[in-house]
Formats: C-alpha cells, sequence, structure tokens
C-alpha cells in the first residue's frame, strides 16, 4: 500500500519535476589482491553515495551542501553522467538518462549543463572569450557561423560583461569575469539544468555576490532550474529554495531553506550551522553544539547511525540502527532517532525510507 501511495504521489508531482535521482549509490572498489580473489572475498570499497533519492522540480533552485567528503560532488558527477552508479537511475523531465541512447544523450549533454569552482581550468587559454562561446555554438550547431560573433555578444552582454570583452584572453579578465564567461557558455547552449558545483568558492566576498546575483537574474529570466552543490552554507541560503544536508554519502535533512536555516532539526544541520560564523550571528538563538571530531573514513563507517560519533545526542539505539529519512511534515525530510516521522508520503517530498528500499 505504501508503494501504491508513492507510485499516485510521483504520477501527480511528474509534471513539474525535472530531476529525479533514485536511490543513487556509488561504490569505488579499493583493489584487493590476488589472495582475496582467489578466495572469492569481496574486494573493500569505498561508499561514496549511500542511496540518494532527491527531486528537483522546474524553475527551483535545490542546493546541496555537507563537508568534504559528504558525497556531494559525486552526486553531481552522476548526475552528469560523468561517472555510471553502483545502482539506482537519474530520471531528467520523466527520462532515465542513464539508459539514454547516443543521439538523445547528446540532447542531455544540451540540456544539462555544468559550472565548475575554477572557471580557468574550463577555457582555452589561447581561445578569446568569444571564440570560446562561439565554439560551443558550432558544437550545438545552434546559429549559423556568421551570426555566432553577434550571439556570443549577446551573451556576454546578458551575464553582465563588457560587450568589448569579446576579443579578451581568458588571463586579461579577473576571477569573476572568467566565471561570468562560463555562464555565457553554459547558457549559449540553452540548457533547462545547470548543475553548479562551488562555482564562487574561489572568489571574494564582494564578487561572489555580484555572481550569485547573476545565477539568480538569468535563472529567473530563462526559467532555469538549478542543482547547487557547496560547503557554504551563506551561499546555499542566498540561493536556494530547498536544501538537501549530505552527511557521509547520505541526505540527512531536506527542506525548505527557511526551514533549514530557521529551525534545523538534524543534529548535523545544527552542527554545520553553528560552525559557520556568518549564519551563527543571525541565529544566536540556537542551541544546537557543534559537532565533534572529523568526518569518519567512509571505508570503515559508523554502524548505526553515521554521525553518532560526532553528534552531541547520541542515544544508546543511534549506535546500532540507521536512522531511516523520514518525512516530518511541512515538506521536509530527516534521517535522526530524535525525529520519528509523521504520516507524510516521503515521496511527495523525494525522501525514501532507505531500509525499505
Ligand atoms: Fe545523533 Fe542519533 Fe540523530 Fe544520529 S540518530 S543524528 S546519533 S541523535
Amino acid at each position: 500500500m505504501e508503494a501504491e501511495q508513492r507510485d499516485e504521489d510521483r504520477t501527480a508531482d511528474d509534471a513539474t519535476v525535472l530531476l529525479r535521482t533514485v536511490d543513487l549509490v556509488k561504490d569505488y572498489p579499493l583493489g584487493g589482491g590476488w589472495l582475496d580473489r582467489l578466495r572469492g572475498q569481496e574486494p573493500p570499497k569505498l561508499r561514496a553515495l549511500g542511496g540518494v533519492s532527491l527531486t528537483v522540480r522546474t524553475g527551483e533552485t535545490l542546493g546541496v551542501v555537507g563537508e568534504t567528503g559528504s558525497g556531494k560532488s559525486t552526486l553531481g558527477r552522476l548526475i552528469l553522467r560523468l561517472e555510471k552508479p553502483t545502482s539506482g537511475d537519474v530520471e531528467f523531465a520523466g527520462e532515465s538518462i542513464l539508459e539514454a541512447s547516443h543521439a538523445r544523450s547528446r540532447s542531455l549533454r544540451q540540456q544539462i549543463q555544468i559550472i565548475l569552482q575554477d572557471p580557468y581550468s574550463t577555457l582555452n587559454p589561447y581561445q578569446t572569450v568569444g571564440s570560446s562561446i562561439a565554439e560551443v555554438l558550432a558544437v550545438y550547431e545552434l546559429c549559423p557561423r556568421e551570426e555566432r560573433r553577434d550571439e556570443a555578444a549577446r551573451l556576454l552582454s546578458l551575464v553582465g560583461l563588457p560587450v568589448d570583452l569579446i576579443d579578451a584572453k581568458p588571463r586579461q579578465l579577473s576571477g569573476g569575469g572568467l566565471q561570468r564567461v562560463s555562464v555565457a557558455r553554459a547558457l549559449a547552449v540553452r540548457p533547462k539544468l545547470i548543475i553548479a558545483d562551488e562555482p564562487v568558492s574561489a572568489l571574494d566576498v564582494s564578487v561572489q555576490a555580484q555572481v550569485l546575483n547573476l545565477f539568480s537574474s538569468v535563472g529567473q529570466e530563462l526559467g532555469l532550474t538549478y542543482v547547487f552543490i557547496t560547503h557554504d552554507l551563506a551561499v546555499v541560503r542566498r540561493i536556494s529554495n530547498r536544501v538537501a544536508v549530505m552527511y557521509l554519502g547520505e541526505v540527512v535533512e531536506e527542506a525548505a531553506t527557511s526551514k533549514i536555516f530557521g529551525e534545523p532539526l538534524h543534529p548535523y544541520t545544527e552542527a554545520l550551522l553553528k560552525a559557520a560564523p556568518d549564519i551563527r550571528a543571525h541565529a544566536a538563538t540556537r542551541t544546537g553544539a557543534a559537532a565533534r571530531g572529523e568526518m569518519p573514513n567512509p571505508i570503515s563507517p559508523p554502524t548505526g547511525c553515521p554521525f553518532h560519533p560526532r553528534c552531541p545526542h547520541a542515544m544508546d539505539v543511534c549506535r546500532v540502527e540507521a536512522p531511516r529519512l523520514r518525512p516530518v511534515g511541512e515538506g521536509r525530510v530527516v534521517s535522526c532517532h530524535l525525529h520519528p516521522g509523521s504520516s507524510d508520503s516521503s515521496a511527495a517530498h523525494g525522501g525514501v525510507d532507505r531500509a525499505a528500499s
């Protein structure tokens, strides 16, 4: 009955869902010696993603936040098909991108673009800004050769750069300017979804604000959908409609941005907020405690709740039983024994009962 209910919710939601990850798992085998193979033993593995199910609706910005090693960048690479998942699926506009034909893959590559932390690494240092944008237009045959320079100029203008930079080389631009060129290149192919992986982390704070404003303004103007991957809570709060908090390869809390920052439920979310000076200043009444110690080794994760060795609220049950990601009302899901959940449908919010899946 639960499965039927989830199917009904899923159908009702499909019209607005652009991206869905379904129980995505990514393991990296760690070799294993010949003796292990001879004995038929499984090689050790690093589990980078432990079953991530998320839903992103058209026009929204989902912030994915967590420490280094939380699996957030792996998630981005799987969505972009830069790597294959060990199991699970990624659906774009209702279609599995893992099973897409060669021709369909090309179309999907056009519709899903990525913006990375270091724009310089994605630009040819010997090519002018205009040429690098025109090159993308040519690859996807989006406009005739004679119109490409005008289109490149239009895109530079759209991202707030002077059109006379069209003949500049990347080294002549600032970090913020380069990131704007990256955005222009991504927009050139008229994408529907942009995966932005730490896109402002390398920029000065004042430039960060300008580039984030650019993401917001072009997103609204062009009806874009973003998955914004970052370790920076201030960035997430500024840009996202919803936030998924990841820890050791799993989503531990997902909610509207105002709920995550105003009323965090998972102790890890509380700890992240506590550790962020900018955020702490806006949350003077917060009672959450900082997390103890470091992220555990993902090759041998803790039993029970993966956060229990660092959690100030850990109970006996936390050491032996992994909590499930459960709906707790108001469109949010949490994976913690402190929050046993409500009767909402988890599927409606992209949540998954991991134990049941
Ligand atoms: Fe802490 Fe237990 Fe909740 Fe894990 S399940 S976050 S250890 S209280």
